[in-house]
């Protein structure tokens, strides 16, 4: 017995990461380094686990997460990294942001000002440009006004500006509309960058590069590639494939913890919403939509049982769900179920659970829940 509440748990294996990692590395070109894209506790992941393998194990350098607490976080576990907050940190941790030596994404001249008036130190950052995604950054209809605004930028005392980025909306798309979208914003950072250039500026980095495009349209002079969902080995869009070789690294189980016949007739879970109408063996499983396994999927999901797939009845509970394993007779009390992740020649996995109710493996993965154990495997 593992030292954990047989319950369920989440087995993330490190092995697959440090895969993934040579997988992309072999994607992108000799100068292009991985800016590995932590945010949200490493998708859900276990941000200091996947952090120290990356950093000690495979060598990334680089690493982005979404505010000031991830970014403190990760830097106690890779104390020589650089660290990219992609989204806001309000102005008065400006302080923190230079005495943890994090480089801050930067979305107007105004946040720019903001900042260097709450710190006594110098700040390092990354300026984000708006190409198309409508988010945050800095937003004009020409390159050169673009360069024209990070030039005034440069010039903030106390600020050390580092680089340049762009985030994509559609690059996971072969649509050739979305596709002559993307080329539009690449066009435009590069030629901001470029118009920089002749201002006499230039920057270190340049990077505009997520999982699709480092997938789909790798460009050399994006000298970071964020990946974020290729290093989990899922998909940024189900519809295309991915590279040979990126696999998940999680999977999900839980336990059966009762199991009995039903009759013609009998009601399974709230809402009555599922009746049998013949005999049945129903099994319960000991998770539910407090563990991130969502409710959404009531009557829809299905969990491989001895490497068999068995539909969910009924509703999703908090804790628990039942299941027909008519189909599988050896199932009893105690057994170990796979709610994503292979068993025997059948794997279910995020991306699949995922279009079953109609969201992204990103949402699935990131949605597992802080009561659920990862389990590391190597
Ligand atoms: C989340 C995020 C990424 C990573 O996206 P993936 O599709 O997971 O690779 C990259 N850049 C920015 C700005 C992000 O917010």
């Amino acid at each position: 017995m593992k030292p954990y509440l047989k319950r369920a748990w989440a087995e993330v294996n490190l092995s697959q990461l440090r895969k993934n990692v040579e997988v992309i590395r072999s994607l992108n070109s000799p100068g292009t380094e991985i800016m590995a894209v932590v945010k949200a506790d490493a998708y859900g992941h276990g941000d200091e686990h996947v952090v120290r393998c990356l950093a000690e194990q495979c060598g990334i350098r680089f690493f982005a997460v979404s505010n000031l607490d991830e970014a403190i976080a990760v830097r106690s576990f890779a104390p020589d990294a650089d660290i990219l907050i992609l989204g806001y940190t309000p102005p008065e941790y400006a302080h923190e942001i230079a005495m943890y030596n994090i480089i801050q994404g930067v979305v107007s001249t105004e946040y720019a000002e903001a900042l260097a008036a709450n710190t006594p130190d110098p700040i390092r950052c990354h300026i984000k440009i708006d190409t198309g995604m409508g988010r945050i950054g800095l937003k004009h209809d020409t390159p050169a006004a673009c360069a024209a605004e990070i030039e005034g930028i440069t010039k903030i005392e106390k600020l050390s500006v580092e680089g340049i980025y762009t985030h994509f909306a559609v690059a996971d798309s072969d649509d050739p509309d979305n596709i002559s979208y993307t080329d539009r914003q690449e066009q435009f950072i590069l030629d901001t960058y470029d118009e920089l250039v002749k201002l006499g500026i230039k920057l270190r980095h340049l990077h505009f590069m997520n999982s699709a495009a480092t997938c789909y349209r790798n460009n050399s002079r994006s000298t970071l590639s964020r990946a974020g969902i290729i290093l989990y080995g899922l998909h940024p869009d189900i519809s295309l494939d991915i590279p040979e070789g990126l696999e998940p690294l999680m999977e999900l189980k839980a336990v059966i913890s009762h199991v009995k016949n039903v009759k013609p007739g009998d009601c399974i879970s709230y809402g009555r919403t599922f009746t049998a109408d013949r005999e049945m063996r129903i099994a319960t499983v000991t998770i539910g939509y407090a563990d991130g396994y969502s409710r959404l999927l009531s009557g829809k999901g299905e969990i491989l049982v001895h490497g068999v797939r068995c539909p969910i009845v009924g509703r999703v509970c908090m804790d628990q769900l039942m299941m027909d394993v008519s189909g599988v007779p050896e199932a009893k009390s105690g057994d170990i179920v796979t709610l994503i992740g292979r068993d025997g020649d059948d794997i279910i996995t995020a991306d699949e659970l995922a279009s079953v109710y109609g969201t992204i493996g990103y949402e699935v993965v990131c949605g597992i829940s802080k009561r659920v154990p990862r389990i590391y495997i190597d």
